[in-house]
């Protein structure tokens, strides 16, 4: 796999043993490491896309991400919860659009402001 925390872009190789245990090769860094052991176990993402705002033309659209990663089994049902969101304006960056996404204790935050008409 290649490893996406920086960009590098280290190729690692993940082995896992009859025990379970997972070593990793061709990290550059330790971030490496523990980013294929992630793959493997547990793999997340953070999530960002677009969510409407309340009452604007149908072309109004907030950016938005999650506030950290979440299960990469839960992305398509935090995108479901989303289409039905619609934030209210103002909107700040960090502002909370949408808490504990798919049930992942996550929240979904602005990232961009927008002033009220
Ligand atoms: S292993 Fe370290 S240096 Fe290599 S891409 Fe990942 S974070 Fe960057």
């Amino acid at each position: 796999m290649i490893c996406i925390c920086c960009p590098l872009g280290c190729a690692l190789t993940a082995v896992r043993d009859k025990e379970g245990e997972i070593t990793v090769t061709g990290n550059t860094c330790p971030r490496g490491e523990a980013y294929a052991k992630n793959e493997c176990l547990s793999p997340k993402r953070t999530v960002t896309t677009t969510v409407r705002v309340k009452g604007e033309a149908q072309a109004a659209m907030v950016s938005v991400k999650t506030a950290g990663e979440i299960p990469k089994d839960k992305i398509m049902d935090c995108i479901r919860e989303l289409a039905g969101v619609e934030v209210a304006l103002p909107v700040r960056i960090g502002d909370v659009v949408l808490k504990n996404v798919a049930g992942t204790g996550i929240d979904v935050v602005a990232t961009k402001n927008i002033e009220k008409k």
